[in-house]
């Protein structure tokens, strides 16, 4: 039986951020892979974290994720341990962005034990973390409904195989343009995704930043979704864990089933949350949302593309 009202696991960094961006710096920005996948996804469903911090994490932030109603039972503090760091520089376009230092501080010697009533959480996501870690939660796991997971170029690189077992057991993965051609080694990305899919994962999702997303579905089919043309973006940050949030948010709520057509509707208010999230730095703006703004920018994503059908040959 599935459970009325199903809960949310996530599982990745809990980070202190340094961002430099052209307009303006913060070097001391809370960020991490499972914070903003918590935050965006709170709106949603109930969501339950498992991460690590050291004693230097803030503790208003700890405040922040209870506000929003996250279950941090499952988020060890280290207390004479140091935080994982991660300081990147984004381009003029806001949209590359160049790694400048990750120090995995607490994560290197992390191993996660999830909390027993975690175990039988009916949707799990994986977010951005060593895939070894990733398969560590996942084996803890009873039989979650679905099984999310997004990751990075630099564990492409470092943990390919580590990556290549995790993903025999994902059924949505989410990764940007670069890092589906890097893990395919395709470059033509419909090839790149139907490469992807092959390793596991009946469902693809890529992230193309101000391009939106592509879903490539366990059907075969192709469903794009626009990003908002936005005036200002402060901070691109966490915007590909919180479009994960809102996607993975979406598909654990109660009554939802993951049909093609409801992996479409996720996919919308994945780039909802993703483009609040570039409003502000962290997660400044994520915080102070409410449903009617959320289902606001829904509607406004949904008049973008709306058209008047014509056909030529009537
Ligand atoms: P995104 O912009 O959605 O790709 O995610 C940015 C977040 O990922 C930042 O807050 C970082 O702390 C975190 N991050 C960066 N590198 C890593 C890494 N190697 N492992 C886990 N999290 C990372």
């Amino acid at each position: 039986m599935h459970s009325s009202n199903p809960h949310l696991l996530v599982v990745g960094s809990v980070a202190i951020d340094w961002i430099i961006t052209p307009h303006a710096e913060r070097e001391e920005s809370v960020g991490g892979s499972a914070t903003f996948f918590a935050m965006a996804a709170s709106y949603l469903s109930r969501v339950r974290l498992v991460g690590v911090v050291g004693g230097d994490f803030p503790q208003a932030a700890i405040g922040d994720l209870r506000d929003r109603g996250v279950d941090l039972t499952g988020l060890e503090v280290i207390a004479d341990g140091k935080t994982f760091r991660w300081k990147g520089r984004y381009h003029d376009n806001m949209n590359d962005r160049t790694t400048l230092a990750t120090d995995l501080n607490v994560f290197e010697s992390f191993t996660p034990k999830l909390p027993p009533e975690f175990r039988g959480s009916d949707f799990l996501f994986l977010a951005n973390i060593q895939p070894k870690l990733q398969e560590q939660v996942f084996t803890q796991m009873q039989r979650p409904r679905l099984v999310g997971l997004d990751t990075m170029n630099l564990w492409i690189s470092i943990a390919n195989e580590e990556l290549r077992s995790v993903l025999r057991h994902v059924d949505v993965l989410t990764l940007n343009d670069e890092e589906a051609r890097q893990l395919s080694g395709e470059h033509n990305l419909v090839k790149a995704a139907r490469g992807v899919q092959r390793l596991g994962p009946k469902n693809l999702v890529i992230k193309r930043g101000e391009s939106g997303a592509l879903l490539f579905d366990h059907e075969g089919h192709v469903f794009a979704a626009p990003a908002l043309p936005l005036e200002e973006v402060i901070d691109p940050t966490g915007a590909g864990d919180s479009f994960a949030g809102g996607f993975m948010g979406y598909l654990a709520r109660p009554g939802v089933e993951p049909t093609g057509a409801s992996l479409r509707t996720a996919m919308i208010y994945g780039s909802v949350m993703a483009s609040f999230c570039v409003e502000g730095f962290s997660y400044d703006r994520l915080r102070q949302l409410d449903t009617a703004s959320i289902q606001h920018r829904f509607e406004a994503f949904s008049s973008l593309t709306n058209f008047a059908r014509a056909n030529l040959l009537d």
